[in-house]
């Protein structure tokens, strides 16, 4: 097998705090390898336009604990084109550079994958890096487990205030199509009602929940609504509940961006270290088309192709049901 020597890493995607741990884990293993290793901004925007430089293991000094991404991020729609992708090969194939680590989430390996297919002599590998916590072969995505700490962070005070006024509080949290963030920060926050994604929860279920509630004495009450929860929003949840539920003030938080933000946690420093140190491993052995991931606290290589098509319910089904029971 012939030895790689030159490599390339970027982010794409949503940024996830960890990112920049598994950028610096990147270019120390691959100078520990020998490699020469580039730098690509703004993901595969910068694969097309050419921005990448050669990093040194001090370019990656002092990033551990940064949230956001040191070689920033970018949604590029010109790489869903060939010529897009055309472009981005010959920049690729102009600096020698024979295999790439890209970390992002679904949309990023989707690209990977087409772009490797397209010019199998450019080798891939994935790093699951997304706060969803969405991807199939890695129980744990880069990103989350701090987004989730924020998270609870930010409902811990809001419960201090509900409680002192008697009120309901709805709050958003990120997840169009995974529940994961609001399930643990639900379970984490004592939240009397979850609503996620990947399973609907009747409106009229939710109001006999938390009259429930009311009649248990409860003083405050926290119903987590994930974005992507079937019920047209966290507005439209908290009206419907208004109009039957009178006993409580009833008010409206979205969490929004702060999500994405903040230094890593210390899982996501390790997770993002031991998955940037295993993706170079990877393509030095001559791998590509995988994605590293974490199970059973160990990392493994799974198929892009299958980490992409394998759509069966992440989430725990019985941390939900859990959640329902102490909730009470
Ligand atoms: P997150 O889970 O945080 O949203 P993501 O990696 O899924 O991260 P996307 O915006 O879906 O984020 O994808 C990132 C980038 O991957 C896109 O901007 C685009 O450049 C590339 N990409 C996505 N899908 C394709 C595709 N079908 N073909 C080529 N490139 C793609």
């Amino acid at each position: 097998m012939p030895k790689i020597s030159k490599i390339a890493v970027l982010t794409s995607g949503g940024d996830a705090p960890g990112m920049n741990a598994c950028i610096r884990a990147v270019v120390r293993t691959a100078i520990h390898h020998g490699l020469e290793v580039y730098g690509i901004r703004q993901g595969y925007q910068g694969m097309i336009n050419n921005d990448m430089e050669q990093m040194q293991a001090r370019s990656v000094s002092n990033i551990l604990n940064l949230g956001g991404t040191i070689l920033k991020t970018a949604r590029c729609l010109d790489f869903h084109k060939d010529e897009g992708m055309e472009k981005a090969y010959q920049n690729l194939k102009a600096k020698g550079i024979e295999g790439i680590v890209v970390i992002g989430g679904d949309g990023t390996f989707t690209g990977a994958l087409r772009f490797s297919k397209k010019y199998p002599d450019i080798k891939v590998i994935g790093v699951p890096g997304t706060i969803d916590n969405d991807l199939y072969g890695s129980t744990y995505t880069l990103g989350f487990d701090t987004a989730t700490n924020t998270v609870i962070e930010a409902i811990d005070k809001i419960r201090d205030t509900a409680d002192a006024h008697d009120r309901l509080f709805f709050i958003e949290v990120m997840g169009r199509d995974s529940g994961a963030i609001a399930l643990r920060a639900g379970i984490s926050c004592g939240a009397e009602a979850i609503l996620l994604p990947e399973k609907e929860t009747a409106i009229e279920e939710l109001i006999a929940g938390i009259k429930a509630g009311h009649y248990n004495s409860k003083s405050s009450s926290i119903v987590i609504v994930a974005e992507g929860d079937k019920n047209g929003g966290v507005y439209n949840v908290s009206e419907a509940v208004k109009k039957e539920v009178s006993h409580y003030d009833i008010k409206v938080t979205i969490l929004g961006h702060l999500q994405r933000g903040g230094s890593p946690s210390a899982f996501d420093r390790v997770l993002g270290s031991r998955l940037g140190f295993a993706a170079v491993n990877a393509l030095t052995a001559g791998q590509s088309q995988k994605m590293v991931g974490l199970q059973a606290n160990v990392v493994v290589l799974t198929d892009l192709e299958e980490a992409l098509n394998q759509h069966e319910f992440n989430l725990e089904p019985d941390l939900l049901q859990m959640a329902e029971v102490l909730s009470i």
